[in-house]
């Protein structure tokens, strides 16, 4: 009986392919990784364990395309991404199952929003073509010196698992409507939203324009960032390993995005001791993302005054939520990627519970037994009496955990949210907007909210400071900044 019912779930896995070259392969050793369902620890796919030789492979198809995609019209490229973005937006169901089967995220709260927002990114930079423009430069009656924008050739993208699909898009759209080929490496936790999504553009796009490679970011995406021919990196991940694809980048030149982790402040003055502001804090601690976000407004910064009233209803609404199937509309908050973040939580939420002076106000540790506990399912756990030397809030947990810290000087809440190596995003909240403006400016961080803990939209610059990152992508701007190099022509005209 055993054997059958394995026959049986082996032949429910499916086995996926890397798109390289226009075609659709294996890894060249034959190997594979497997894809597991948070949400019920099942192995649901299987995909190519890419290493060294698929990279290269993927690079040089890059490579042979970028001669006569530099030369399509800006226009027409734009037009490609926009056609891609109609066709997605008739799947966006199909992506969002995908998208919460693999990553756990709730389908009703995340990963139908993820899906929306990649259609959205690709029109987005499809209309943006014509705005690679350059300059000319006012040197006198007998000279012309102006400023091309070229594109900078083939481009190495790694993203992670937290919101695959949304950020592949944004690789995809900026670094091709600039005219670059790319190589893009799926992150090994979840592949398979970002491959469907490759199905769709794979029916607009000349052969080898974008190739989408799988496996482990040791060997496919040490590999790619390590390739001589690639003349770009542009990484969404965690600070460590960003750290080592800068390493990678300067020891060619090669210019480097970095979107990278965070710890994000969020400041609360007195008189946003309100509901709007309690619903703002949880959208902005992205606790129906189960937090796996690098804005996730992870430190709450309380005033003294209204400190236990807004953490009581905070912890009422917390409660509040339905953790459960990510694939159930009525589940609020889905499950942890996987195994190893899983545990990792865990461990931050047992050292604050041991913690001397800590008060767990909502939360705690996972169920051990019962429907949560058949897969990565964490709660939300708010921590009362924190301090800001806590590691628990100074390390970046990817995880449902908040921790509340008490404030009576501004001076000292602005001085405390910038005590950190991180500078990604920051959230304050009053209705005094000088206050709420004077504090936005002091924050080190690449993104301020005020009053609202929204998610980026298309068009914001949007990116870190300090080890948040360099570079921007989200905009127009980013998409020049990052996926372009400016050339200068100056010509005599007397001659
Ligand atoms: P996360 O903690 O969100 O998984 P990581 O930074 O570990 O973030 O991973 C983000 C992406 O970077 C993934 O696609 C992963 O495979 C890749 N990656 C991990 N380690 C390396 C490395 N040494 N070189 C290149 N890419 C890597």
């Amino acid at each position: 009986m055993a054997s059958t019912s394995t026959a049986a779930a082996a032949q429910s896995i499916r086995s996926e392919k890397m798109f390289i070259d226009g075609a659709w392969v294996g890894a060249a050793s034959g190997r594979e990784l497997p894809v597991e369902a948070p949400g019920t620890r099942e192995t649901i796919a299987s995909i190519p364990r890419g290493g060294a030789e698929d990279i290269a492979r993927a690079v040089k198809a890059a490579a042979q395309a970028f001669p006569a995609w530099r030369r399509v019209a800006p226009r027409d490229r734009g037009r490609m991404l926009q056609k891609i973005a109609d066709a997605m937006e008739e799947k966006v169901e199909d992506l969002a199952r995908i998208l919460a089967e693999e990553t756990g995220n709730a389908i009703r709260t995340q990963a139908r929003g993820e899906a929306r927002s990649a259609v959205d990114i690709m029109r987005y930079f499809g209309g943006l073509a014509s705005e690679l423009k350059g300059e000319t430069i006012p040197l006198g009656e007998h000279v012309l010196s102006y400023t091309r924008r070229e594109p900078i050739g083939v481009v190495g993208a790694i993203i992670p698992w937290n919101a695959p699909v949304a950020l592949a898009a944004l690789k995809i759209a900026p670094a091709l409507c600039a005219g670059n080929t790319l190589v893009l490496k799926a992150a090994e936790d979840a592949p398979l939203g970002v491959l469907a999504m490759t199905r769709i553009c794979e029916q607009f796009l000349p052969k080898g324009v974008l190739n989408v490679v799988t496996g482990l970011g040791e060997e496919a995406g040490a590999a790619l960032s390590a390739h001589p021919t690639v003349r770009k990196l542009s990484f969404t991940g965690s600070t460590e390993v960003g750290k080592i694809i800068m390493r990678a980048a300067a020891e060619r030149i090669v210019p480097v995005s970095l979107e990278l982790g965070g710890k994000s402040p969020s400041i609360v003055y007195p008189d946003a001791n309100e509901d709007w502001a309690v619903d703002g804090i949880i959208a902005a601690m992205r606790f129906t993302r189960q937090s796996q976000s690098c804005t996730a407004g992870s430190r709450l910064f309380l005033h003294a005054d209204i400190f236990d009233s807004f953490l009581q209803k905070l912890a009422d609404k917390t409660a509040k939520f339905k953790i459960g199937d990510p694939l159930d509309e009525t589940s609020d908050i889905g499950a942890i990627i996987n195994e190893k973040q899983f545990k990792k939580v865990c461990g931050y939420v047992e050292e604050g519970l041991n913690l001397p002076g800590s008060k767990l106000l909502v939360g705690g540790l996972p169920p051990k037994s019962g429907p949560l506990s058949k897969g990565y399912f964490a709660v939300p756990t708010i921590f009362a009496n924190a301090a800001n030397d806590w590691r628990l809030a100074r390390e970046e947990i990817f995880g449902p955990v908040l921790v509340a810290i008490r404030w009576t000087d501004e001076a000292d809440a602005i001085r405390m949210a910038n005590d950190t190596h991180y500078g990604l995003a920051a959230y304050v909240w009053t209705k005094d907007i000088g206050r709420a403006l004077r504090a936005s400016h002091a924050i080190e961080a690449g993104w301020v909210q005020v009053n609202q803990g929204l998610g980026q939209f298309p068009g914001q610059s949007y990116g870190g400071v300090k080890q948040s990152g360099i570079g921007r992508e989200h905009s127009l701007e980013g998409m020049l900044d990052s996926f372009t190099q400016r050339k200068n022509v100056t010509v005599n005209l007397a001659v």
